[in-house]
């Protein structure tokens, strides 16, 4: 007996070579994994679990967010209309080292709200007490990379501590949580730090996400300081060695993209965040002339206000148009490519997401096409990248299990997660007078 089925729907097949949606389809859903995809009325109902009728819906991959630090979501709309210097220095900092353990947590719940609402499944997540972070994922039945961020400053103790972390959380939640090292990135490691991170990540079997050249400033102060680029740092302390995720990289030079094609590594791209904060964006076409994989990403909702997808996919599309000064550029096959198979391939899990086929772990949404922004419908892969909204995504599964259904959330109780974060956030507002945070009413 298979668990779920999934009843007529149409369907986006990502290939290498492009997308096809097939209409008329039914999915069959058989413990974690999806068992088959195939044309709708051959299945007989009665022998499933779980029956999902889904007409006039799209299963797709669940979306993947390749850079985000979930918690931040507690802080968003504290830092407008700032330079990222002082958004960092007089906004976060103060802010974070006056975060508590408890905060993260119902700050991870009320971000892992957002993304399964808005058909978010897995999240590589990049930030502080990461065991509460574990917690929560858990709790929610969603899928997490988890990295506990380090400095340099606090030296090999730090290491030994997320070396820990990695160990306590590899394969836990039926595998839905997997850890890696997260030394924060080359300006605020040291190259002895970021070498002892790959010696631990060597031992331990894993990867390491990191923040590389967010800027093209960081690259120049790179240069000057040291006549080295931040991925020329990362490639002389082994950190390319190992499976990666590097953060932004906007500041990649034509010698950067070079280096990096010969490595193992992928590149998480959070448009709005670059947008947002000005600081041009990423070479994404040239990286995958290169062949480096890019996933979609948001980064914290300090910058980016939102942990919504579809906005990065969107505006993915748009600034590489743009920037490329040809509406040729970065396809809508190519866009969902990428929110597809290649943010999976960033993610570290290239065969067992980003694809609906059999094998695959059943980490699909379905979205409802039926809303008058889409209609008439002529193209559905072009209204997934430019007119589909987090609100469209019905239900969400992942690792087989239903985890919305018709917008219910079956794993988070939204009302006690608002309640927590509230009421952590007026602690918060008192242990920081000066800064004046009103938390409203709504
Ligand atoms: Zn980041």
């Amino acid at each position: 007996m298979s668990d779920v089925l999934i009843r007529n729907c149409h369907v986006l097949q990502t290939r290498e070579a492009g997308v096809e949606i097939l209409s008329d389809q039914d999915v069959l859903v058989r413990g974690n994994a999806i068992e088959t995809v195939q044309a709708t009325g051959r299945a007989d109902a009665s022998q499933f679990r779980r029956v999902i009728d889904a007409r006039g819906m799209l299963a797709m991959p669940g979306l993947i967010n390749t850079h985000a630090h979930v918690p931040m979501v507690l802080f968003r709309g504290l830092a407008e209309d700032v330079t990222i210097e002082k958004w960092f220095n007089d906004y976060i900092w103060p802010l974070e080292s006056n975060l508590q353990a408890e905060d993260v947590y119902w700050g991870t719940l009320l971000g892992l709200a957002e993304m399964i609402e808005a058909g978010v499944t897995s999240v590589a997540d990049h930030y502080f007490h990461m065991d509460r972070v574990a917690e929560a994922v858990e709790k929610a039945g969603a899928r997490a990379l988890l990295g506990w961020a380090i400095f340099g400053s606090q030296g090999e103790a730090a290491i030994e501590m997320t070396a820990d972390f990695v160990r306590g959380y590899k394969g836990a939640a039926n595998g839905r949580i997997r850890a890696w090292m997260a030394p924060h990135a080359p300006y605020t490691c040291d190259d002895e730090f970021l070498r002892a991170s790959v010696r631990k990540a060597k031992e331990l079997g894993v990867g390491i996400h990191i923040h590389v050249s967010e800027t093209m400033g960081q690259t120049e102060m790179s240069l000057q300081r040291r006549g080295m680029t931040p991925v020329q740092v990362i490639e002389q302390v082994g950190i390319l060695d190992v499976p990666t995720i590097l953060a932004h990289v906007c500041g990649a030079l034509p010698e950067d993209i070079e280096i990096l094609s010969r490595y193992p590594t992928g590149i998480a791209h959070a448009p709005k965040t670059y947008l947002k904060l000005a600081m041009g964006t990423a070479p994404v076409l040239a990286f995958r002339e290169a062949c480096i994989p890019v996933g979609l990403a948001t980064d914290g909702a300090v910058s980016n206000n939102t942990l919504d997808i579809w906005e990065a996919l969107r505006l993915m599309a748009l600034t590489q148009k743009n920037g490329a000064g040809t509406p040729e550029a970065m396809p809508v096959a190519q866009a969902l490519t990428i929110a597809t198979r290649e943010s999976a391939r960033v993610f570290g899990l290239p065969n067992e997401l980003g694809a609906i086929a059999p094998g695959y772990l059943a980490d699909l949404i379905l979205v409802d096409l039926g809303g008058v922004h889409h209609q008439p419908m002529h193209n559905i892969a072009a209204s997934l990248v430019y007119n589909a909204r987090a609100s469209d995504v019905q239900t969400v599964l992942v690792d087989g299990k239903v985890i919305m259904q018709d917008r219910q959330l079956l794993t988070i109780n939204k009302a006690e997660v608002l309640d927590n974060v509230r009421a952590g956030m007026e602690r918060l507002a008192q242990r920081l007078p000066e800064r004046r945070i009103q938390v409203y009413n709504t």
